[in-house]
């Protein structure tokens, strides 16, 4: 028995599935989870010192790579000062402060709320839309995920989707039924929902690009197509971009398609690496809007965590290094995984394509585009699980399941590539087989 098999048996044990969240527990790949001790820069460390490449980046946070030293030190430093003071920091103004400036004024966003989760965000996005239109349906897409809130699990996206269920136990109907659930990229779903509900509908919630069902990237003009739709029937749009934003460019997905559209929603979600490893996400749209939230308005939130001063120092060290190469470096790294993983499949004769928005890519095991849910279950995801357990096998480690995006950083250099470049053709092979 290995070190590794040792602790997912205690874990089992003590913790339901041996797990704190679904996907870690290798439901839809088999086969042990690694536990790690350690993560620096590409690579990760299971409790039996075997190093992986990592592709996972924690779900999205490290952009710069694991352990990045300046947000080590800048964590340190604030550690020495206090973990939590329940009061307000000046660092907290300071990130939002520059959140605000990356993202521009046509964004909208004029102020933040800090809060810890990417599922506390959206939760509040929802009330703050609730409370400021004074209706009550939500509108999402199916395979979008926005966290484990009671609303917003029907079709959900990433655990849920790699489960394979249709939502949540123990969620009461009339909560559900609050939600309407919509295939994505079909705006004439919208508008007969705009229809069928006339004067209802609070919010429709989006992924700026989904990332949950594996990568759906939403077809060209649909997101503007919808803040126009919304806007006209007084809903309001909440852009989830808690895995997208300042990961797929400095200003997130709007800011490779909004800001040059001209269009942007009423509010915008983040999470992840906004708070660059450490717990912190925010929600952030124009003042009279968020005005709104208590303690100024009538819609309620709060946090004893809120704002920590861990996650801030984080969140704001990482932002800070964030700059236009680390961009180009995983744009690029991604292009490289993304070509090598079709050509290895491809030699393999494997059916498949590489749903891509950004830098954020995933694979499906089927010939035809996928722009929806349907799609994304329409595939041989079997294959996943052979071809997974071959990278890992060769020291390389991607996201346990296929409905998940792969994440490159700035630290993946030649080396880290090349590793994963050498693995692919064995895990093409288990794939086709
Ligand atoms: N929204 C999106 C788009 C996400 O990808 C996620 C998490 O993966 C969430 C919300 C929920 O964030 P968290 O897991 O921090 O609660």
């Amino acid at each position: 028995m290995t070190a590794n098999d040792d602790a997912f048996a205690r874990a089992q044990a003590a913790l339901p599935g041996g797990v704190n969240s679904p996907v870690r527990a290798y439901g839809s790949v088999g086969g042990t989870p690694r536990f790690l001790v350690s993560a620096r820069g590409a690579y990760v460390t299971d409790v039996d010192g075997r190093e992986y490449v990592d592709l996972v980046a924690s779900w999205g946070p490290a952009l710069l790579g694991h352990a990045h030293p300046e947000v080590v030190a800048a964590v340190q430093t604030a550690a020495a000062r206090g973990l939590s003071f329940g009061a307000s920091t000046p660092a907290e103004t300071e990130l939002a402060e520059l959140v605000r400036a990356r993202l521009g004024a046509a964004s909208g966003v004029e102020k933040l709320r800090l809060v810890s989760t990417g599922t506390e965000a959206t939760m509040t996005a929802i009330r703050l839309a609730r409370g400021a239109t004074g209706r009550e349906l939500v509108v999402k897409f199916a395979g979008h995920y926005h966290g484990h809130s009671d609303g917003l699990l029907a079709e959900a996206g990433s655990g849920v989707a790699t489960q394979g269920l249709p939502g949540s136990a123990g969620v009461p109907a009339p909560i559900a039924a609050q939600t309407l659930v919509l295939p994505y990229n079909d705006l004439a779903a919208v508008e007969a929902a705009f229809a069928a509900h006339p004067g209802r509908i609070a919010a429709v919630i989006t992924e700026a690009a989904g990332a949950n069902a594996g990568v759906l990237a939403p077809q060209p003009g649909f997101n503007r197509a919808l803040v126009e739709l919304a806007h006209a029937h007084g809903a309001l749009v909440i852009l989830d971009e808690v895995l997208t934003g300042f990961r797929v460019g400095p200003a997130g997905w709007w800011g490779l398609e909004g800001a040059a559209e001209g269009w942007a929603p009423d509010l915008f979600t983040f999470g992840k690496v906004i708070g660059g490893g450490m717990p912190l996400a925010a929600l952030g749209g124009r003042a009279a809007l968020m005005d709104q939230l208590a303690p100024l308005g009538p819609v309620y939130q709060a946090g004893t965590l809120s704002g920590n001063p861990l996650a801030v120092a984080a969140g704001l060290t990482t932002l800070r290094l964030a700059e236009a190469e680390v961009y180009a470096h995983v744009d690029a790294a991604a292009d490289a995984v993304a070509a090598a993983v079709s050509e290895a499949l491809a030699a393999e004769g494997v059916a498949h394509v590489i749903p891509r928005a950004g830098s954020l890519f995933s694979i499906a095991f089927r010939e035809a585009p996928v722009r929806d849910y349907a799609d994304a279950k329409a595939q041989d995801a079997w294959r996943y699980a052979p071809f997974f357990h071959a990278l890992l096998e060769q020291g390389v480690s991607a996201p346990p399941s296929v409905y998940e995006a792969w994440f490159l950083t700035a630290a993946h250099d030649a080396a880290a590539l090349d590793r994963i470049l050498r693995a692919l053709p064995a895990a093409a092979r288990a794939a086709a087989t």
